[in-house]
């Protein structure tokens, strides 16, 4: 029986992650679960799985948990610092990371300080601090076990080869919302119209991310600090069938390639349950290959998908750039889904504010933050600016 930790349980991953250990009763324990404002649901969720630990974002919510019937039996933290505290919990084994952006980067730290096995579906937390968290991670002798279905394919791949021996890495994509979209079209796009995705049910932050492609962007970053891979080496390759979830090409020429339907269920019970494969019997967990009409690979459309230039460019210079790239991105993407800027305005400002930063090379923590700190200053002015104008 693992002991499973889940923080972000209320989002998308994390609804995820607690539908795959319903299904498998005896393998996992839920023994911790964090939520920052849907303190209703955590409480359901508390409710059914009955942790040891819970955690939430705001006084509100501890109020809600400490009058259920439970609360008394449960031992409850709060903001930041609680969910430091609770992921130090003893009884822990592996700490399911499914908070949305930069927020995951200190829990995620402090859960492989203490030794904890990580399952990592964030992606921000590695784009803004990769190195120190791969470096914190050796130290530590912890895994981190990816769950982003791309680096899982990535992984699986690479599973007991050599990585001199990689010529390529296939990042595949599903192209978003707008692949067939005209680029004139995607100045007046609304937040309904860019939060549905046709393959992929997500959270709001990554449904934007799949519509401006900054989330292939921020996966190449993240692909490179997992692996250990320089961004030479990786092409991004739309697939809009969404089958093969990334491939990884060695120097003799044999590509090895991760196929399944699309469903993050199956990455998330991987992660969950590596080095075991548990047996999934539902039939959308498997892919019927007479039924599929062809698997189709094409280049990404950098003009239409400006993001993705930033992303290569943070991802040849490195230092504090992808950490000022993720922070404006951050910024924008949430003012955008608040009614405050334009959708293809959120390549404007990240790009503004990249163009205005002095990169700082093999930066420490400290510099990251203050990076990071930075940029989202400077993307706020920007977008007041561009209010104005
Ligand atoms: P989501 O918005 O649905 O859920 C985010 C979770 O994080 C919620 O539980 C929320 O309460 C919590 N949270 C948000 N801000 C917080 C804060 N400041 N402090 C503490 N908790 C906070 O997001 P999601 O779609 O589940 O994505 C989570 C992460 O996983 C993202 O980094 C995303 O890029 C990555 N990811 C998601 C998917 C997917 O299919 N949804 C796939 C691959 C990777
Ligand atoms: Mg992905």
């Amino acid at each position: 029986m693992v002991n499973i930790a889940i923080l972000g349980s209320t989002g998308s991953i994390g609804i995820n992650t607690l539908e795959v250990i319903r299904k498998f009763p005896g393998k996992f324990r839920v023994i911790a679960l964090s939520g920052n404002s849907n303190s209703a649901l955590l409480e359901r969720q508390a409710r059914e799985f009955r942790p040891l630990f819970v955690c939430v974002g705001q006084a509100a919510g501890v109020r809600r948990l400490k009058a259920s019937s439970f609360g008394k039996k449960v031992k409850i933290f709060t903001e930041r610092a609680g969910l430091e505290a609770m992921v130090a919990e003893k009884k822990i084994d592996k700490v399911v990371i499914a908070i949305s952006g930069s927020a995951a980067l200190f829990p995620l730290l402090k859960a492989i300080e203490c030794k904890k096995e990580i399952a990592l579906a964030n992606k921000e937390s590695l784009v803004m601090a990769g190195s120190a968290i791969m470096a914190m991670a050796r130290k530590n002798k912890v895994k981190i076990i990816p769950v982003d279905s791309e680096q899982s394919a990535i992984w699986q791949c690479l599973e007991g080869e050599d990585t001199v021996n990689l010529r390529n890495i296939y990042l595949t994509a599903s192209g978003g919302p707008f692949r067939e979209t005209g680029i004139n079209k995607l100045k007046a796009i609304s937040v309904r119209r860019v939060l549905r995705h046709p393959k992929w049910r997500m959270g709001r932050k990554i449904s934007v991310d799949s519509a401006t492609m900054m989330n292939k962007g921020l996966e190449l970053l993240e692909a490179m600090f997992l692996f250990g891979v320089s961004s030479e080496k990786i092409k991004i390759l739309i697939h809009p069938e969404a089958i093969v979830h990334s491939m990884v090409e060695f120097i003799d020429g044999v590509i090895l390639a991760q196929l399944s339907a699309t469903d993050m269920r199956i990455p998330i019970q991987y992660a969950l349950s590596y080095p075991a494969r548990l047996a999934n019997y539902d039939a959308g967990s498997r892919v019927d290959f007479c039924r599929l009409e062809g698997l189709h690979f094409q280049k990404p459309d950098f003009m239409k998908f400006p993001c993705l230039k930033l992303a290569y460019l943070a991802a040849s210079e490195l230092g504090t750039l992808p950490a000022v790239l993720s922070a404006a991105n951050e910024v924008s993407v949430n003012e955008f889904l608040r009614g405050g800027l334009k959708f293809i305005s959120i390549y404007t400002v990240i790009e503004r504010v990249i163009a205005r930063h002095r990169n700082i090379g093999n930066p420490d923590l400290e510099d990251i933050l203050h990076a990071d700190s930075w940029a989202r200053q400077e993307a706020h002015n920007i977008i007041n600016k561009l209010k104005y104008t």
